[in-house]
């Protein structure tokens, strides 16, 4: 088991997130160190963002570090936001604003074609044993047509689950950790990783 992994995010939330989807895998989840600067993302695709950022910040942080890169692609939007997703009203991070150009966009768009997925790419990489993985994990689900629910963080309100009857804001952080696309991701990245020599 690793001592520590570096997860590479500034969101608080996903850090938090993280911890708990990797408790017992590594024996410390911590955040990126101070004055790593910041990873562009200008990649076309969630995997290509993963990537870039895992192989940057691996300059800092000893041992493995872990970045994603996540967002949400709306089908009746030909996947829009999808890598654009933190800043598709313009602003990077403005979850209102987001919120309210999605819910704009769709205004038209009848409930049964509301189909969408939460989209998350996990890149491992260890800078001294030159090894890493990449893989993708999914949720599919359904964009509202009025925001519901106080958790959680993003697109969360607005993303609601068939199986559930409820938006991911309105569950638990144990639920959301069940059921979203990064829990999915850490599933399919544990497949592989538990495979291999972990270093
Ligand atoms: P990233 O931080 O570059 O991966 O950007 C992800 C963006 O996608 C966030 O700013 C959110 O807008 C959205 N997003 C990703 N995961 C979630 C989630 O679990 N809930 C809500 N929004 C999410």
């Amino acid at each position: 088991m690793p001592e520590v992994i570096y997860v590479a995010t500034r969101n608080p939330h996903k850090v938090d997130e993280f911890r708990a989807l990797l408790a017992g895998v590594a024996e410390r989840v911590e955040p990126l160190p101070d004055g790593t600067g910041e990873c562009p993302e200008n990649g076309v695709s969630f995997e290509a963002n993963a990537v870039e950022k895992a192989v940057y910040y691996a300059r800092f942080c000893p041992g493995w570090v872990l970045a994603d890169d996540s967002g949400l692609c709306v089908d009746a939007l030909d996947g829009a936001p999808g890598v654009r997703s933190a800043r598709y009203a313009g602003v990077h991070g403005d979850s209102a604003a987001n919120n309210r150009k999605l819910l704009a966009a769709l205004a038209d768009v009848p409930p049964a074609d509301r189909r969408a997925q939460f989209v998350c790419a996990i890149a491992v990489w260890h800078r001294e044993a030159r090894r890493g993985w990449v893989v993708r994990g999914e949720v599919p689900g359904y964009i509202a047509q009025v925001p519901a629910g106080a958790g959680g963080f993003g697109y969360d309100p607005l993303f609601w689950l068939p199986e559930l009857g409820r938006t991911f804001a309105e569950l638990s952080a144990e639920e959301k950790n069940r059921w979203s696309h990064r829990a999915r991701a850490v599933q399919a990245l544990l497949a592989v990783w538990g495979r291999g020599d972990v270093p």
